[in-house]
């Protein structure tokens, strides 16, 4: 089959869930055994928002192959289980750096270098890559930001230049907002006229409407939408809140956006999207009533983005145990000495989250503390896994001045050390260990039985590592290196066997776990945290 590619704008607001349409429309396209990608076009200008921190961003996700990627990515990979890389997220800047280099290299010929044709051009030759591949059937590209915004004008050149180019191969869903005035007791459909018009000005006519709305939308509404927006009536789907975003493929198959798009594309379409699996998980989801509660102790525990991949990590693993999961955030700054015991007397277990930065750590300590001395499930992740050791040097070996060279640079123990081969190194842009690296078991370790395998592959993102010189030490008070890097040597994984779960990982488990491939570790952590509850 020749590759198929589907726009998805947005328009009226932004925060609508185009990620979570995507996704969902991939989750049924690939249910019905298709070849399915989805990418990310951002029109912002930094390289990849590796830079960026969470309040601008939410969550960095980051690919197998070390590609520091916004976050819709990894709505993308637990949705339909296919692995994103680089060529799934690729920014304005990243287009600009491209023409930019091109044109210093002389490629350009002496030619003016413009918008259009070079920049669309560089945007037309992305959007296509994974589609010269030959590897899919569908490639699903989502364009950030909201349409009337100036940064996304190249971008939706770019689509209105591909749908003519493309023909019946190429399809546009745009995704607006419907909003209810609870004054007047109505559905306003004008904010949806006006941004399907702004997009008709710039010459694409969506073939697909979904509107986001609170509230039901009566038929006529939809009707009168269809008709001012020159789309069909049943291609005009709404997209209304659901209690969990995993249900949100099923309330577009409920709707046939699966058919329509493969109707519209001219594909045909014989029976249903096998999704039995995926039926599985939400109805253990709707039957779990019983709680797991975990601590996430961070520093952004305000922004509901920030540890996107975590959260959903945990909802993933608590689902598959039959638990409804009962998540309370815990600011790190905020926690002291005195009130630690009021704070996580009744939680399940807990996780120490990742980071940068000093900022929050002193909370993060006095949490391990707690938990290491009162035997509770305890998951240290990235920076979390750091500061286990950290918070085991200080109060175990005595070392009281401990601490991460990030944090400290003249400790007299730096138990935690930057990497060598990132000493060298000034730019902060995509230079840290990126991706996913091998890490090797010892046998019998809780890491190791968690896994069911002595050898994993897991993602990356740090520039500090645990400092070999202190091995010794750690492994003979009970806090053992179980996890290593099979070419370096590096420590991936410490746990204290003497305890119910107490473990910290260098890598990020939660950007590989999917709701179809929940991640091991967190199950495992889950399921402690279950028994704990239990023996209370
Ligand atoms: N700041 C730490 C490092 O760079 C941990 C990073 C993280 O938690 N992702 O090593």
């Amino acid at each position: 089959m020749e590759t198929k590619y589907i726009f998805v704008t947005g328009g009226v607001v932004s925060s609508l869930g185009k990620g979570i349409i995507s996704s969902s429309l991939a989750c049924l396209l690939k249910a019905r055994g298709y070849r399915v990608t989805i990418q990310k076009f951002d029109p912002y200008i930094n390289i990849d928002p590796g830079t960026l921190n969470p309040y601008e961003h939410g969550e960095c996700y980051v690919t197998v192959d070390g590609h520091e990627a916004d976050l819709d990515l990894g709505h993308y990979e637990r949705f339909t289980d296919i692995q994103t890389t680089r060529a799934n997220n690729v920014t304005t800047g990243r287009i600009y750096q491209s023409v930019i280099d091109k044109e210093r290299r002389g490629d350009y010929l002496g030619k003016t270098v413009q918008i259009v044709p070079h920049i669309t051009d560089e945007i037309k030759r992305n959007v296509k890559a994974l589609g010269n591949t030959g590897k899919f059937d569908f490639i699903i590209t989502e364009i950030g930001g909201v349409v009337g915004d100036i940064e996304s004008l190249p971008f939706l050149e770019a689509v209105r230049q591909l749908r003519w180019e493309l023909g019946r191969s190429a399809l546009c869903v745009h995704l607006t907002y419907v909003p209810y005035i609870a004054a007047a007791k109505e559905i306003k459909t004008k904010p949806t006229q006006h941004s399907v018009k702004q997009l008709q000005q710039l010459g694409i006519q969506p073939d697909v409407l979904v509107l986001r709305t609170e509230h039901d939308i009566p038929a006529d509404v939809r009707r009168k939408i269809a008709l001012f927006c020159n789309v069909a009536t049943d291609a005009v789907v709404d997209s209304k809140d659901v209690d969990s975003i995993y249900k949100v493929p099923l309330t577009m198959h409920a709707q046939k956006l699966d058919e329509i798009v493969l109707r519209l594309m001219d594909v045909k379409y014989p029976g249903e999207p096998h999704m039995a699996p995926w039926l599985d998980f939400i109805a253990k989801l709707d039957a779990a009533t019983e709680p797991v509660t975990i601590g996430l102790v961070g520093k952004y525990v305000e922004l509901q983005d920030a540890y996107k991949s975590i959260n959903e990590a945990l909802l993933h693993a608590a689902t598959y145990a039959d638990r409804k999961l009962r998540l309370v955030y815990i600011h790190s700054e905020k926690l002291t000495e005195a009130d630690v015991d009021e704070k996580l007397s009744g939680i399940d277990g807990v996780v120490i989250a990742p980071g940068f930065g000093r900022r929050g750590i002193e909370g993060k300590f006095t949490a391990l503390r707690w938990c290491r001395e009162h035997d509770v499930p305890t998951f240290g992740i990235c920076l979390g896994m750091q500061c286990m050791v950290i918070e085991f040097a200080r109060n175990v070996l005595g070392m009281a001045d401990a601490n991460s060279t990030e944090m400290d640079t003249k400790t007299t123990h730096p138990v935690i050390d930057l990497m060598d081969e990132q000493k060298s190194i000034s730019n902060l842009g995509g230079t840290m260990r990126l991706g996913a690296y091998d890490c090797v078991f010892r046998p019998g370790s809780l890491a190791a039985r968690a896994y069911g395998s002595e050898q994993v592959r897991e993602r990356h993102r740090h520039r500090f590592e645990f400092n070999s010189d202190y091995r010794n030490a750690f492994e003979q008070a009970g806090m053992e290196c179980v996890g290593l890097n099979p070419d370096t040597g590096l420590v991936e994984v410490v746990e204290m066997p003497s305890k119910r779960w107490f473990l910290g990982t260098q890598y990020h488990p939660e950007y590989s776990s999917t709701v179809l491939s929940p991640n091991p570790i967190f199950k495992s952590f889950i399921q402690a945290a279950i028994n704990y509850r239990n023996e209370k």
